[in-house]
């Protein structure tokens, strides 16, 4: 499901989200910017505890999903369907989906797609560790960490994310913003749509 200049969302590890819908969804993905970047399971539910008094969120569906609440637009223009929290135990590779994205050497520009999905089948191969997230670029001649690549639109490596389902726009309200970075620290959000 890609071609030489641009991946589609066959690569991507977001299976369970790729429900049938008449007509494509935006998520926004809100991840640390540092891939390695901890943060724990309670410290995301005391945020989301907040969020629920301050009627952000609706009532917790599951122990890692909530309904969005009567103020939901507070959190992001136009709004958002539900909440997830996706811990993960190992780094993940969060990226857009329907329409894909481009990936270029972050020195001289040039297409790198097909390198990425090789380095990132290796990756992924060998168990998402540390030494093998590298692309050995046939470019510049030198070796990028996957997470320093450009990537168009963005995506990112994290140990997890906070998730706003059928968001109404891709853009985070400041105080949105401010608030996950009590959780994330510094905030990156990849916008996925999903079909
Ligand atoms: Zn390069």
């Amino acid at each position: 499901m890609w071609d030489r200049n641009y991946i589609r969302f066959d690569i991507n590890p977001w299976k369970e989200y790729q429900l049938p819908r008449p007509s494509s969804r935006l998520d926004l993905i809100c991840v640390a910017v540092q891939p390695m970047y901890l943060w724990e399971l309670d410290a995301a539910g005391a945020l989301l505890f907040r969020w629920q008094n301050q009627g952000v969120l609706g009532e917790k569906i599951s122990d890692c999903v909530w309904h969005a609440g009567p103020a939901a637009e507070r959190v992001v223009v136009g709004g958002f369907t539900s909440l997830h929290v996706d811990k993960r135990q190992t780094l993940s590779f969060f990226s857009n989906q329907q329409g894909g994205f481009r990936v270029r050497c972050p020195t001289n520009g040039g297409n790198l797609v097909p390198d990425f999905v090789s380095a990132l089948q290796r990756w992924r191969g060998s168990g998402n560790g540390e030494e093998t997230r590298v692309l050995q670029c046939p470019l510049c001649g030198t070796s990028h960490r996957l997470e320093s690549l450009d990537f168009s639109p963005p995506a990112r490596f994290a140990l997890g994310a906070v998730v706003l389902r059928d968001a109404g726009g891709a853009e985070l309200t400041e105080w949105a913003r401010r608030d996950l970075m009590t959780l994330l620290g510094e905030l990156a959000v990849v916008a996925c749509r999903v079909s």
